[in-house]
């Protein structure tokens, strides 16, 4: 059995985010692979089953800022041993940023990460534009290092500037973490932050494909996912991607 660990389902939720544990549900429901879905709201501890998959969606600083309190204790740290141990997390926006050390609010307010990834967001300048429209990124599929193209929407007026951390990918068309370093997201083991909602996995089959391959070969190694038919996921990854300059 598959769980997916949906991190503060109703406050992290913007742009619709919660597509991603939806389509990781029926990815797996049409391959006959029991999954289930478990809400982890504010004061509830995550519960590992051993074959997981945790999801922690886009929010506005104020969630930002209700949650971020919520991380600073032993849930936090819970999620870290979660990476370390090879466990599979998706941050997106909001959610990806408070994988880092630290979000600074354009009010000045240092929300503590939970820092999984080395990275750390500032707040945009007076003078700069939130960074927001569609974006197609060079990523470089794990195992196999083949670069795919990945698609989705951004909306975010942090900046974010890894460290010793490993982009999701290069981008191709859009902002990404800062709109200056062409960077994407961030990857360390089977963690993935990126700022692309849409939402992000629909659009992004072979994507979503990786996280519940990565969240099954943890329970039997020998695991194998069957091919699915991707013709409507395919238009809508083109039906943004053709827009986009540099998509291939
Ligand atoms: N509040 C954060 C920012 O504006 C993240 C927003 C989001 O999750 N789209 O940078």
């Amino acid at each position: 059995m598959l769980t997916i660990h949906h991190l503060y389902a109703d406050m992290m939720n913007l742009y619709g985010d919660r597509g991603n544990v939806i389509s990781i549900r029926k990815r797996c429901e049409w391959r006959g692979i029991p999954v289930e879905v478990v809400d982890v709201g504010l004061g509830e501890r995550v519960r590992p089953t051993g074959c997981d998959l945790f999801l922690f969606g886009g929010g506005q600083d104020r969630e930002q800022a209700l949650l971020a309190d919520d991380l600073s204790g032993s849930k936090g740290a819970d999620l870290r041993a979660v990476v370390e141990d090879g466990g599979v997390v998706l941050g997106v926006c909001g959610g990806y940023q408070l994988m880092g050390h630290s979000y600074l609010t354009p009010e000045g307010e240092k929300l503590p990460g939970v820092g999984i990834f080395d990275l750390h967001t500032e707040p945009r300048k007076p003078d700069e534009a939130r960074l927001i429209g569609n974006v197609l990124v060079d990523v470089e599929a794990p195992e196999t290092a083949e670069v795919r193209q990945v698609v989705g929407f951004e909306n975010h007026g942090g900046r974010t500037y890894l460290g010793d951390c490993e982009p999701l990918g290069r981008v191709i068309s859009g902002y990404g973490n800062n709109g200056k370093d062409g960077t994407e997201g961030a990857r360390r083991l089977n963690a993935y932050g990126t700022y692309l909602h849409g939402s992000l996995l629909p659009k992004n089959p072979w994507l979503t494909d990786q996280l519940i391959h990565s969240a099954l070969r943890r329970e039997d190694e020998s695991f194998e996912l069957q091919p699915l038919d991707d013709t409507a996921e395919r238009r809508a990854f083109e039906s943004v991607s053709a827009q986009l300059p540099g998509h291939r």
